[in-house]
């Protein structure tokens, strides 16, 4: 068993560390935020200072696919979450329950999930890991680069732990960036002679305006519409949370610069109220300033480069390797499932640097890329369909988005389209995978002329804009 450091206590850095320390590593978190959880999660909503973490204020949602690694891999953490009033859902229950007939089956366990304001899933996970045997967490001194020993392959640094802007040095086996977004590891392995990583970056193109809002008695609004709804050239996302609050966002493309009002609460509320699927989810107490961010990056990191490791020694996880953009929802999800890769590939290959650096890409790139690109794929699709209504074109034909806007709708009438849409959702199953099924596609259109797919009731591009004059 060995030595490992994590670089980064956020989501992902705390998984990771929690999950190594179970399988008898010794572990060591460094962290830059010098404040630990507070004991109570509202204190960790008003007054956590999480500086380093730009996303810390805004609207979170934890998919059934990251629910169900939580509950399996990191009980502790699933247990404060549930335990200090996390929201659970079941969406294919839910979905279920107003089809005539339809009974759940126990496989539909799977979609249960548990979620809660970004403060109090990252409280939870934070606490847990703080009380975790074999696990140290450090923390108030940054990360500022890497050491290196005697290379394990021609060429190639071999990271033998960190240095810290204190100066001060940590040896490790293993070093394990988790430092998010804003990761400097391409810095950290050009200082120690390494290749450069190779990377894909585009700024996803929208911006968010949101806030947190709580009800008197606890309750959360009721689901009458969809969580996340486009309305021509804007969205709506509605997240129930913790304790009997929510989040409710808009976002739109970073560009249009009249959506930028929606920044004034003034008019968030306008265009909310405008939207009467969803308008009663403003009726609550706001607990949050309007939170607005944009230039949210979609990347993909590789850290082998023409068969070669730009290092060995380290590897990176969660944001730091790759990142989409927040209106699915999936961010915490995809880093949990790379946070189960890497245990397994540490697992497998410890004792072997570069064969480790070499598997832990491979799988990285077999079993989360192609969920990653689903993801980049689906945005893409958003800010062209927005983009086409702005310039007055048809609205976007590809016949893929169809499909998918046809499975969303049948999901609400049928069981297989529910469990299909539930997969795809969550993270369970890629779009792909589910509609080579044989019959599924069949399935999916001989309801098709039971649904609708018209555009929700809401304000049109010229109601917007008086919304938002
Ligand atoms: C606007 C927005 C909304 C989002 N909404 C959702 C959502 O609804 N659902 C979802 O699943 N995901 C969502 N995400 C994505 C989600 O926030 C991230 O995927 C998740 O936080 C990634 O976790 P991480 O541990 O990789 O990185 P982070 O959570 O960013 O943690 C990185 C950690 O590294 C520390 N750190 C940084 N540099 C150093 C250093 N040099 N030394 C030491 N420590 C360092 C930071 O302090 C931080 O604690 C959203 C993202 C954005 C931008």
């Amino acid at each position: 068993m060995g030595k490992m450091i994590v670089a980064g206590g956020g989501m992902c850095g705390m998984a990771a560390a929690m999950m190594l320390a179970d399988d008898g590593h010794e572990v060591v978190v460094v962290e830059r935020d010098p404040e630990p959880p507070p004991p109570d999660l509202e204190d960790a909503f008003s007054g956590w200072d999480r500086r380093s973490v730009a996303q810390f204020g805004q609207a979170h949602f934890l998919l059934a696919r990251g629910t169900q690694i939580l509950k399996h891999r990191v009980p502790a953490a699933y247990r404060l979450l549930t335990e200090h009033g996390g929201f659970r859902l079941n969406l294919v229950e839910f979905l279920l329950s107003s089809q005539p007939g339809a009974a759940p089956d126990p496989d539909d366990e799977r979609f249960e999930l548990v979620t809660g304001r970004r403060s109090t899933l990252e409280w939870a996970m934070a606490t847990a890991a703080h009380r975790h045997p074999g696990v140290t967490v450090q923390r108030g001194d940054a990360i500022a680069g890497l050491t290196t020993g005697d290379p394990k392959s021609d060429g190639v640094p071999h990271v033998t732990g960190v240095r810290l802007q204190s100066g001060r040095e940590i040896p490790s086996d293993i070093v394990i960036d988790a430092t998010g977004r804003r990761s400097a590891t391409p810095d950290w392995i050009a200082d120690i002679g390494g290749k450069a990583p190779f990377e894909e970056a585009e700024d996803s193109g929208f911006a968010y305006y949101g806030r947190y809002f709580r009800s008197k008695d606890g309750s959360v609004p009721p689901m009458i519409g969809p969580a996340l709804a486009p309305y021509g050239t804007f969205s709506v996302l509605t997240l129930p949370a913790d304790n009997g609050t929510w989040s409710v966002s808009l976002y739109g493309l970073s560009d249009d610069k009249e959506l930028r009002r929606f920044r004034d609460p003034d008019v968030h509320e306008r265009v909310v109220r405008a939207c009467p699927l969803h308008a009663h989810w403003l009726d609550g107490e706001p607990i949050s300033d309007m939170i607005s961010m944009a230039g949210v990056v979609d990347r993909h990191r590789r850290f082998v480069v023409d068969g070669t490791p730009c290092a060995t020694g380290l590897l990176t996880v969660g944001d730091a390797s790759s990142c989409t953009n927040p209106s699915l929802g999936r961010g915490i999800s995809l880093g949990l499932m790379h946070v189960e890769l890497l245990r397994r590939e540490i697992a497998e290959h410890a004792d072997d640097p570069v064969e480790l650096a070499l598997a832990y890409d491979d799988a990285t790139e077999s079993e989360l890329r192609p969920y990653h690109d689903a993801t980049t794929t689906l945005d893409r699709r958003r800010v062209a369909e927005m983009r086409a209504l702005l310039a007055g074109d048809e609205r976007d034909p590809d016949p893929a988005a169809q499909l998918g806007n046809l499975l969303a709708a049948a999901s609400t009438l049928d069981p297989t389209c529910a469990r299909a849409y539930g997969e795809i959702f969550h993270l369970f199953a890629l779009p792909s995978a589910v509609f080579e099924r044989p019959g599924m596609l069949e399935h999916v259109l001989s309801i098709s002329d039971r649904v609708s797919t018209d555009p929700l009731p809401g304000p049109d591009r010229r109601q917007l804009l008086e919304l938002v004059s």
